[in-house]
């Protein structure tokens, strides 16, 4: 049993940590990989030192518009959502997507009739907007540049991958988006393939950084087949590939994934992104900078 989850740029690791151990305690008990990556997410979307649910960064409006995916590898089922207001936990809703409706993908009023139906908590507007979400924003309003990293903040968006008892895998990937973005801008996070993807017969992956970039790589699902086709590590192609895109699209881009054998992967072209990754009972692995690799008690 393995789980893998990250943020980006966070010095503490302290709910990466916390998120781990909820959805590795699922696996152990038996649980799926796909139920263990929701209930991890739900751990960082909660905390408000992510970029993702509660303490999501803000639209040029001032206002948070949430992207998420998930992504069953043992059916290829998968469900994603766009654009998501008032709602803490959009992984669940995306999970609701694939299992509640024939469709992948949701925005719009669709997706918030669904959140209804399905007995979603509705928050007031404003309930996940945190002071320093507000003050990122105030931020970039100065200079409306996306590429300057202080204006982002420090919380990143959220991602996962598992592998459960039985070998099944899943990814997830929640955020906010980027700070200052334009009302109804999609990231790569909710494209299936390029910031969220999970087969069991290549792997599970998850992506962080410039959306715009991440999704015309169609980074993780790059990642994947080459790795599968190519049979070398996971771990490998996906420092190659984050790098290429790098080179290529002069985008940061992070990815966390695990193959099909429960081996980690991991790679960023950003000068940090915080990881957290357990597969035995009572060790914890996590890192902030390149190299890193730092191990604590579960
Ligand atoms: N990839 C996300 C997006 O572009 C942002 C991030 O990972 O920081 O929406």
């Amino acid at each position: 049993m393995e789980l893998f989850l990250t943020f980006q740029v966070d010095g503490k690791n302290k709910g990466a940590i916390l998120s781990v151990k909820t959805g590795y305690k699922i696996l152990q008990a038996g649980g799926s990989a796909l139920e263990a990556v929701e209930k991890a997410i739900h751990v960082m979307e909660a905390d408000t030192n992510f970029n993702a649910g509660n303490g999501s960064v803000l639209s040029e409006d001032g206002e948070v518009e949430m992207d998420a995916c998930i992504m069953d590898g043992s059916n290829m089922k998968v469900g994603a959502v766009t654009a998501i207001k008032n709602i803490l936990h959009p992984i669940s809703l995306a999970r609701a997507v694939m299992e509640k409706t024939f469709y992948n993908f949701l925005g719009a009023k669709g997706a918030m009739t669904l959140a209804i139906n399905q007995s979603f908590p509705i928050l007031e507007p404003g309930e996940l907007v945190t002071q320093a979400a507000r003050d990122a924003l105030a931020r970039y309003l100065l200079t409306r540049d996306p590429t300057i990293k202080e204006n982002i903040g420090e919380g990143g968006t959220v991602g996962c991958v598992a592998r459960d008892s039985k070998g099944n895998l899943a990814a997830g990937t929640s955020t906010g988006g980027l700070v200052g973005k334009l009302s109804g801008r999609i990231g790569d996070t909710p494209i299936v393939g390029g910031g969220t993807y999970a087969d069991n017969k290549m792997g599970a992956m998850s992506a962080t950084g410039t959306g715009e970039v991440i999704m015309k790589a169609v980074l993780v699902f790059d990642i994947l087949r080459t790795a599968s086709l190519t049979k070398e590590s996971l771990n490998n192609v996906a420092a190659q590939k984050v790098k290429e895109m790098m080179d290529r699209y002069n985008g940061d881009g992070g990815v966390i994934g695990i193959d099909r054998n429960g081996r980690f992967a991991m790679a960023f072209s950003s000068p940090q992104m915080s990881w957290a990754s357990q597969n035995s009972i009572d060790k914890i692995h996590y890192g902030v900078n390149p190299g890193e690799n730092f191990i604590t008690r579960a």
